[in-house]
């Protein structure tokens, strides 16, 4: 594979820090933590939809579009990230927002991401809860597209074959920065949603046959699914950019037990690895994504799923905004 074929927009300097838990590491008595800091990646507070917009957001440059649409539930990390990019490129932005999460909550529904949406002056259109949102989309763009406007249609996470590249480097850069410190890395941990993330970087890893498995904790959907959706993306973006022989259906991995009552729904489990992360290392979670990831990384150690023989790198997504969307639950 040879990244440099597909058009790029850098958006952040790499690559992200790769630092040691100390604090974390003690508290549970091992294994090694490791955190990958794609929550450092720039753009309006970054996260990992940053890398996929590198991508996607060259691939709308080189059609010469002028304005991105795309989707999300209200407190979309992905939409203010999009939102970002929009902005520094002097390109309108338009966003459908679902109603995925049902409450009355005025900090969910006004503060975190959706006040930063409102500050980069996207078009914001709410949908009920339970839209197919990316057709909503699709049909969006083309009412755009009528009008006159020259939309480029981003999925809902960015997760597609040209978002996914994103991940497929990160998956470099990983074993690169790794390789240089002479630190072995024996799994890869990260909150899955879309499917994008772990799809390239399974890819990746796979394309460079590097052996380290990578385990996505699920955040909406139950295994079976997540894990076909992870493993359909992953074949396809290994396609897209090269990576011979396909990617084998066991190396994708999802772990859904720690989705709790559903998508944005808090668990206690997530309060607490957002609480024990925050005290201890000074890292800020997220309630939606990355605090469930680590709870259900905290849990594997607990359980001796994960031993305390290995060294484990949490690839911290971002998404620490969405805190604010979520004030009440952490009185
Ligand atoms: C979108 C997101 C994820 C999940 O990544 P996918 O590529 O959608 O699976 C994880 N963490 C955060 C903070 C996110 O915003």
């Amino acid at each position: 594979m040879h990244l440099a074929r597909f058009p790029r927009l850098k958006l952040f300097p790499g690559p992200t820090p790769l630092e040691k838990l100390e604090n974390l590491t003690r508290h549970l008595g091992g294994p090694e933590i490791w955190i990958k800091r794609d929550d450092c990646t720039g753009v309006a507070t970054g996260g990992n939809k940053v890398r996929k917009l590198e991508f996607l957001a060259g691939a709308a440059l080189a059609e010469g579009a002028d304005h991105l649409i795309t989707q999300g539930a209200v407190q979309s990390n992905h939409v203010r990230q999009t939102a970002a990019v929009a902005a520094k490129l002097g390109m309108r932005c338009t966003a459908l927002l679902e109603h995925r999460v049902e409450t009355n909550d005025r900090d969910y529904l006004q503060s975190g991401n959706v006040l930063l949406d409102r500050l980069m002056d996207v078009a914001i259109e709410y949908r009920p809860g339970g839209t197919d949102m990316n057709a909503a989309m699709l049909a969006r763009a083309e009412e755009l597209r009528a009008e006159g406007h020259k939309p480029y249609a981003i999925p809902g996470g960015g997760s597609n074959k040209v978002g996914a590249l994103g991940y497929v480097a990160c998956a470099q850069e990983l074993m690169e920065q790794a390789d240089q410190m002479g630190l072995r890395i024996d799994r890869v941990v990260h909150a899955t949603g879309s499917a994008g993330t772990q799809a390239g970087l399974v890819a990746g890893m796979v394309g460079m046959n590097a052996g380290v498995p990578v385990l996505g904790i699920g955040v909406r959907a139950p295994r079976p699914t997540q894990e076909a959706n992870v493993h359909r993306l992953a074949e396809e973006v290994a396609a897209y950019c090269g990576i011979k022989g396909g990617i084998p259906r066991e190396a994708v991995v999802a772990n859904c037990d720690y989705v709790g009552p559903g998508y944005g729904q808090p668990t206690p489990g997530m309060i607490e690895a957002v609480r024990m992360l925050a005290k201890l290392e000074g890292v800020l979670l997220d309630p939606v994504y990355s605090g469930k990831g680590m709870a259900g990384l905290i849990d594997l150690i607990r359980k001796g799923e994960i031993g305390k023989e290995e060294r484990v790198v949490f690839l911290h997504t971002g998404g620490a905004v969405g805190l604010f969307g979520y004030a009440g639950v952490f009185e």
